[in-house]
């Protein structure tokens, strides 16, 4: 459709060099042709031009003092990109990949996945190209410190609640909520991922990961098959991971790897988890210790991995979990995943899987679950911690598991049920784009050219 392509190259002309940002926006338009020739509305109203640019950027300096004495300096981002469901919601990256290009990808997926929950909130993500490998406790808080100063004046409760992403957790998050309360002289429920002891919610740690596992076993029910007795492979080994693991392993499956950004491990008869969360959560250690709990366990260091993959993908298994970061499955690991008979992939990361892999995941009729629905767990659990913090209320950790279960349930059924109706059974790439894309739209056309 030339309406869409014109809209790429433009978009690239008016924000130029943003590889991953036009990937996320490409996969998105791509399965929007069918629905703008149904409904001219959406291009009379020109919503596609208004969606893909973001409502307010904010990029900014953040200095900090290293234990050395020395003057560091990093670039922070904040986008909010569309506002037209409810507050900005995101998360925070630091990792010394970010740029404007990774935070607008995420900050795009993000108001389609937020749209898709059903819930009222808008999308943004930020960040910053901060690397926390190696700094001490002080380093990062002072780091913390200093990027609040910054975005402090552009959140809040009901205009954008900010969470966490790779690099930023729940100590990163009470660094920041620290310096902002201080900043503001308010207890606001400002982020999202925070502690227990001062308004987190039971089970939002473990919501992303739990949440991709409960996707998968509602793909597999509609393709009689249960998680039960399956293998599987998991990459990452960060929060999203750790939980995806701990889900299956209560699920009756077997997860047999995962990796970090040095190597990936592989265990054949399962990820000891105890030994992995002292390791990851309690260490902040690298995956090679695991080998001196579990000498049969296998290490592949990244200089190892075939030339044009991961070697996490080319172990023989029933399922994939892709859960450390983008473009971490490549066409080649497609192929392998297909050759050794995989029967499903959950995304628990955001775009892990390039193009070229997903059409391979949806020619060979894989159940493939994209990660802006199967990973929407997570920022539905953090709008489930701002309604218990509005309402002044804890709910109990069964309380907030059975609802990310309805929730998960009803994100897969809308994905289902838009690809049938849009005459692509199956594809749910394309059935959540367009249940995400229909209900932000709606509401821009309902709130004016604003
Ligand atoms: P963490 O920082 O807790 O963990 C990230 C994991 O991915 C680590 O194992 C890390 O390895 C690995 N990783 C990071 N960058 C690379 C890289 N370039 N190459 C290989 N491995 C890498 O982050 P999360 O678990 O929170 O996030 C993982 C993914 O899930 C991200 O795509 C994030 O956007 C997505 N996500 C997270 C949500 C959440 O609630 N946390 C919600 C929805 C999506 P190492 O330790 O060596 O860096």
């Amino acid at each position: 459709m030339t309406y869409i392509h014109d809209t790429i190259v433009k978009l690239q002309h008016s924000s130029p060099a943003q590889a991953e940002f036009y990937q996320a926006v490409e996969e998105v338009l791509d399965s929007l042709t069918a629905i703008l020739e149904h409904a001219p509305k959406y291009r009379q109203q020109a919503i596609i031009e208004r969606m893909v640019e973001p409502e307010r950027q904010i990029m900014f300096r953040v200095p900090w003092v290293d234990d050395n004495g020395q003057v560091q300096v990093n670039k922070g981002y904040r986008v909010e990109f569309n506002s037209a469901l409810g507050p900005y919601k995101g998360g925070l990256r630091f990792h010394p990949s970010v740029n404007a290009s990774i935070i607008k990808f995420l900050g795009f997926e993000q108001v389609f996945k937020n749209a898709l929950t059903g819930l009222p909130i808008g999308g943004a993500k930020g960040g910053a190209n901060f690397d926390p490998k190696g700094r001490s406790d002080g380093e990062i808080m002072r780091f913390c410190q200093s990027y609040i100063n910054e975005l402090y004046r552009h959140i809040g409760p009901t205009t954008d609640v900010p969470a966490g992403d790779i690099g930023v957790g729940a100590r990163e998050i009470g660094y920041m909520f620290g310096q902002y309360k201080k900043l503001v002289n308010r207890f606001d429920g400002v982020f999202t991922g925070k502690s227990i002891l001062w308004g987190g919610s039971l089970g939002r740690k473990e919501a992303t990961g739990y949440g991709c596992v409960y996707f998968a076993s509602y793909m597999l029910a509609d393709r009689k098959q249960e998680l039960a007795g399956k293998t599987c492979l998991v990459s990452g080994s960060g929060n999203v991971a750790i939980y995806t693991i701990e889900k299956l392993h209560q699920l009756g499956a077997t997860a047999i790897t995962c990796s970090d950004s040095a190597g990936t491990l592989y265990h054949a008869e399962g990820i000891n988890l105890a030994t992995l969360k002292q390791i990851k959560e309690r260490e902040q250690g690298r995956l090679t210790s695991y080998l001196q709990h579990h000498p049969e366990a296998v290490y592949i260091p990244c200089s190892d991995y075939p030339a044009d993959g991961h070697a996490v993908w080319r172990y023989k298994a029933d399922l994939a979990f892709p859960c450390a970061t983008q473009n971490e499955l490549t066409q080649a690991d497609a192929e392998a995943l297909v050759a050794n008979g995989c029967l499903a992939v959950s995304e628990g990361a955001n775009m892990p899987s390039t193009q070229d892999a997903v059409a391979i995941f949806l020619r060979h009729g894989l159940a493939y679950g994209p990660g802006k629905a199967a990973n929407a767990g997570g920022v539905a659990t953090s709008q489930l911690e701002m309604a218990q913090n509005a309402s002044m209320l804890s709910w109990s950790f069964q309380e907030v598991d059975e609802k990310l279960q309805l929730i998960m349930r009803n994100i897969y059924t809308r994905a289902r049920d838009t690809a049938a109706e849009f005459g692509e059974p199956g594809n749910l790439v394309l059935g959540a784009n367009i249940a995400g894309f229909r209900r932000v739209a709606d509401a821009m056309i309902e709130q004016g050219i604003v």
